[in-house]
Order: C-alpha cells, then sequence, then structure tokens
C-alpha cells in the first residue's frame, strides 16, 4: 500500500513470467544452484535472510490500512518458492497455527528455496471472526487470482495473488469445515496436475478427494496460473485442534522433504492412502426431517452398510417415531455435523467409499492403534 502500485506489475514478471507452465515443463526443483532473493511490491528478501512484513492490502472505513501478516523465510540454498496460506476464510483457526509452527519454530538453516507463510489471509474476517470478508459478505476464497479496479475482495486477493502467490512454484492452503460441522483431516487437489499429484501424495494424507474445485479459489486459480496448489482440509472453524495440526505439520515437513526443501528430513507414508474421484461413491447424507441429531459416529470413522449414523428426534417425537438415517454404502466419514439442530435438506455426513484393499488397510491400523479410531 505504502509503495507505487504501479509497480506491482513489473515486479510480478520480473520474478517469473506467469504464462510459463511449470507443473507441466520443468518439475519444481530443477532451480539453478544460485539462491536468489524473494522480490514483492515494495520489498526484497536476500537468500539467508528471513523477514516479517505486514503487507497493505486494503484500507478501512477510518482510511487505514488493512495488512496481512507475512513471514518470508529465504534459504540460504537454491531450491523451490513454497507458499503457506491460512484463513482465507477468517474463522478458521487451526491453519494459522500450522503456518506459524512452520516460520517461526522450525530450523531453516539447511533451507533449499524459499517459504512464504500467510497465516491470516482474511484479516477483517479473521477480526470479526466471520468466515466471509465482512464486507457485504464476500468470500474471499472466490476471489482470487483477483483483479485491480474490481471490488474490496478481488482487489484484496489480487495483492495477495500477484505478490505471494504467483511467485511461487508451490502452495499449500489451510482449511477447517464450515462452523458447526467438522472435517477429518483430508486434501483436495487435482491430480489430473502431474505436481498437483506429487504434491497431495506427499502430503501423506489418508484421504485424497480429487477434483480442480471451484472457480476463484485459491487452489484452482493458482494451479491454473503455473503454482500447482493443494488445499488442506482440517478439523471445525472456531477450534485449535493440537492433533490435527501436529498431523498437518507431518504433512508440511513430507512435503518439503519430497521437493528438496528439507533434505534432511524424509517423506512420510499414512499407511494407507485413498484418492476419491469423480466415479467413486461419495455422498452428503441429508436431514430428511427438522429436529435433533443424535450423532452416532465421528469424523473419520468407517461404517458399514446399513449402520445407523444417527438419529433425528424432536421435542413430540416417541422412540419408536425417531428418523433413523442409515450409510447407503460402506465407507469413511469424511465431515460430519457438529452443531446437532437440522432443518430437512441440512447436511449430515460427508461420506466416502472405500475399497476393499483400503478398508482392510485401515481396519488393520484400528486394531493396533485404537487412538486413532473416528478421530482423525
Ligand atoms: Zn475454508
Amino acid at each position: 500500500m505504502d509503495a507505487g502500485e504501479g509497480k506491482i506489475h513489473v515486479l510480478a514478471v520480473a520474478v517469473r513470467d506467469v504464462s510459463d507452465d511449470v507443473s507441466s515443463s520443468e518439475p519444481p526443483d530443477a532451480v539453478p544452484s544460485d539462491p536468489e532473493p524473494f522480490t514483492y511490491n515494495g520489498g526484497r528478501v536476500d537468500p539467508g535472510e528471513s523477514a516479517n512484513v505486514r503487507y497493505g492490502i486494503s484500507e478501512t472505513y477510518l482510511g487505514d490500512p488493512v495488512r496481512i501478516p507475512v513471514t518470508i523465510v529465504n534459504g540460504a540454498y537454491a531450491g523451490p518458492t513454497v507458499f503457506l496460506s491460512a484463513a482465507a476464510h477468517g474463522d478458521e483457526l487451526n491453519g494459522i497455527e500450522v503456518v506459524r509452527e512452520v516460520a517461526h519454530d522450525w530450523d531453516h538453516s539447511e533451507l533449499h528455496g524459499t517459504l512464504v507463510c500467510l497465516p491470516v489471509m482474511n484479516v477483517p474476517g479473521f477480526l470479526a471472526q466471520e468466515r466471509y470478508l465482512p464486507i457485504y459478505d464476500r468470500d474471499l476464497n472466490r476471489s482470487f487470482p483477483g483483479r485491480e479496479g474490481s471490488t474490496s475482495a478481488r482487489r484484496m486477493a489480487y495483492r495477495i495473488f500477484t505478490n505471494f502467490v504467483e511467485p511461487c512454484d508451490l502452495g499449500i492452503d489451510f482449511h477447517t469445515s464450515t462452523r458447526g460441522r467438522t472435517n477429518m483431516l483430508h486434501v483436495r487437489a487435482n491430480m489430473e496436475d502431474e505436481t498437483v499429484d506429487r504434491l497431495a501424495k506427499a502430503f501423506s494424507s489418508n484421504v485424497v478427494i480429487a477434483g480442480q474445485g471451484p472457480s476463484g479459489t485459491l487452489r484452482r486459480e493458482a494451479t491454473d496460473a503455473g503454482v500447482p496448489t493443494i488445499t488442506v482440509e482440517m478439523g471445525e472453524a472456531h477450534r485449535f485442534q493440537r492433533r490435527l495440526i501436529d498431523r498437518a505439520l507431518t504433512g508440511v515437513a513430507s512435503v518439503l522433504a519430497e521437493f528438496g526443501l528439507h533434505r534432511e528430513s524424509s517423506v512420510h507414508w499414512p499407511g494407507w492412502r485413498t484418492v476419491i474421484d469423480d466415479d467413486d461413491e461419495k455422498t452428503w447424507l441429508r436431514a430428511d426431517a427438522g429436529g435433533i441429531v443424535d450423532m452416532k459416529r465421528g469424523r473419520g470413522a468407517l461404517v458399514e452398510e446399513g449402520e445407523v449414523i444417527c438419529t433425528i428426534t424432536n421435542p413430540f417425537k416417541e422412540d419408536d417415531e425417531v428418523v433413523t438415517v442409515e450409510a447407503p454404502f460402506t465407507g469413511l466419514i469424511v465431515g460430519v455435523l457438529e452443531n446437532p439442530v437440522v432443518y430437512p435438506g441440512n447436511p449430515l455426513c460427508h461420506l466416502v467409499g472405500l475399497s476393499p484393499d483400503t478398508k482392510i488397510a485401515l481396519e488393520r491400523e484400528r486394531t493396533t492403534d485404537r487412538s486413532k479410531a473416528d478421530l482423525r
């Protein structure tokens, strides 16, 4: 905001020609041997240095700057540039801690490459503890890549995208479920892109849901602009969930190992993995009655076809009138509601089918480690 806006274009081009499709032409770890500075509009971080930046992306009604926190860690050695982002939805907190720990608690003295850490992209939403930008309830995560001279949300998205996303080679965007629901930790990724596929698998989650994602989302627009990017979904909005945060940190470490940024660590194998694509069984089970839901199984639960997942009651219902909801196929509960009140049509749980081999691997893991059951 402080620096001249006209420089944004020039610098973006100087850093990287966005028409170059890095994802298909050259692997991101094929980089020159000399480390390079990271530049953004109004700033520069040299190899071996790191910087905490408050970067202006808009202005409040008072004319004060709206600034997002950005930590850039430029390694002493050459390597890929990776962005880690969170809180595009202002009330999704787990990812903020993941990005903070990577930026500030990890030892990057041997880092080959650069980390661009964006722990809170939607600062107005974060301050209000709301999902959307509190300005006409715009969704920042439908506003990428953004545009100058457009709506407030798109202008903010543009500043973030041109300065801190486009110069990168890879990205991971952290989310949680919408308020009132919870997700097991999983990756969403366009597996048709070779590098996205490699990135998604390197993150080492058990479940990957394949698809390019809605237009305007950071992961889709970044991937389309030549910055292969995945979304990580983990837990619930308004919560700080240590187990999930630790699992996600393992995933980040694994990605940094896979792409050569942290050469001393190794790629993590999650034990079993299922990639759910369009042909696989998956469904959101929805309530057919209004009332209060008694959920029998939690996120990450394996349910058998015909098993009762939940019941729905209301103040006049007697025991034999209670509505029961059964699993239409054997599968894994990836997302589930936490707030138990529903109208007809409200989602109850997100169920995905599993191949027989995956089901066996999952059951074997859970008999040996009961602490993992129903709590991924
Ligand atoms: Zn989100």
